[in-house]
């Protein structure tokens, strides 16, 4: 019996934090954007946390140091990144995306997929109604990459490939010879781990890991192999479902203000490792992680960074952790909390999509 057929969209807000700057700024557009900390004149630290397409092509990227990026782009705009604005832009958009779909998974804060199966009969209504997605996200101001697939795998890949503003579409008969051409690193849970392991065996392409018998995948990744074989040959099935709203909080306030950050570090890894117990306890997977910091007189700062894929790997929660509170080191004032957070949870067994864990 077959499966009935699915339509599946995967829906990107291009240079998200960047774009909503732009909006709230129109003098900004067609300049060279840089969402993050005070570069100082070169001196700053912290890191870039977003960036326009223009400071792109200049060769910033985000998660670069500020120093770094001001030595490429001394005259780019700068901005500080305003969390609360972005929170607001990503949970009006994710309600009208809602709207058109049967189901709605977000993946970060800029990011969902749309189960729109019952919505679209054939490929034209499925190309009209992302057209129709893409006027309305375009009257928030924003725009957004689409990728339109009979699976969530194949449409992350479709949508990743054409940015910004991008439509790409993989008909229902045509997925394995759409992803044949394509390099073994756009699979979504294949890491730089994965990568090489597969480098090493002479594998770069998609077209050549189809060429494998499953049973050698199986070998190579257990479970995940399979998991594997189903997303190259276009046979991946697994539901959009709704995420967990919820979120793990870990905060601690000093019984003095600490003046030394070197303290406020350690206390932030302590709590890292507490809030990894705790989301393995849960058998979750986290595919965001923030941290808050409070000063004397209750100034407040929270900062996230969104994973390329969903982890609940102690190393990547300490060193975010660590990546976004050197952002506030520079800061004058003695330290009353710090705070560690990880969102977009879900259950484990939801979801093989991490092959980087195979071993
Ligand atoms: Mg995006």
């Amino acid at each position: 019996m077959n499966e009935p057929q699915r339509t599946i969209f995967h829906i990107d807000i291009d240079a998200f934090y960047a774009s909503v700057e732009v909006r709230d700024n129109p003098s900004l557009k067609g300049k060279p954007l840089i969402v993050g900390f005070d570069p100082e004149g070169g001196k700053g630290r912290g890191v870039v946390v977003a960036c326009s397409y223009e400071a792109r092509n200049l060769g910033v990227r985000s998660g670069m140091p500020i120093s770094r990026a001001y030595r490429i782009a001394p005259d780019a705009v700068y901005v500080l990144p305003d969390y609360r604005k972005y929170t607001e832009a990503s949970a009006r958009i994710m309600k009208l995306l809602r709207g058109h779909a049967d189901e709605l998974e977000q993946v970060g804060i800029d990011e969902a997929f749309l189960d729109v199966s019952s919505r679209v009969r054939g490929i034209e209504e499925a190309k009209a109604l992302a057209l129709e997605i893409k006027r309305e996200i375009g009257s928030e101001g924003l725009t957004c990459s689409i990728g339109i697939a009979p699976n969530k795998s194949s449409a992350k890949i479709a949508s990743d490939l054409l940015k910004p503003d991008g439509l790409t579409v993989v008909p229902s008969t045509l997925v394995a010879e759409f992803l044949a051409p394509l390099p073994v690193s756009v699979i979504p849970g294949v890491g730089k781990k994965t990568g090489d392991f597969l480098k090493e065996r002479g594998i770069e392409t998609i077209s050549q890991l189809q060429s494998l018998p499953g049973k050698q995948l199986v070998r190579w990744f257990g479970k995940n192999g399979v998991w594997l074989w189903g997303v190259i040959h276009g046979t991946e099935q697994i539901a959009v479902r709704p995420r967990e709203q919820k979120s793990l909080n870990v905060e601690k306030t000093f019984r003095r203000d600490v003046k030394d950050y070197r303290t406020v570090m350690k206390e932030a890894e302590l709590l890292a490792h507490e809030l990894v117990r705790r989301i393995k306890r849960g058998n979750l997977h986290f595919r965001t992680i923030g941290v808050k910091i409070r000063f004397r007189g209750f100034e407040t700062h929270t900062m996230e960074k969104t994973l390329a894929e969903d982890s609940d790997d102690l190393e990547s929660v300490l060193s975010t952790v660590k990546s976004l509170l050197k952002n506030f080191e520079d800061r004058k004032g003695a330290v009353r909390l710090v705070g560690v957070r990880a969102s977009h949870l879900r259950r484990k067994e939801d979801e093989l999509s991490t092959l980087d864990s195979w071993s």
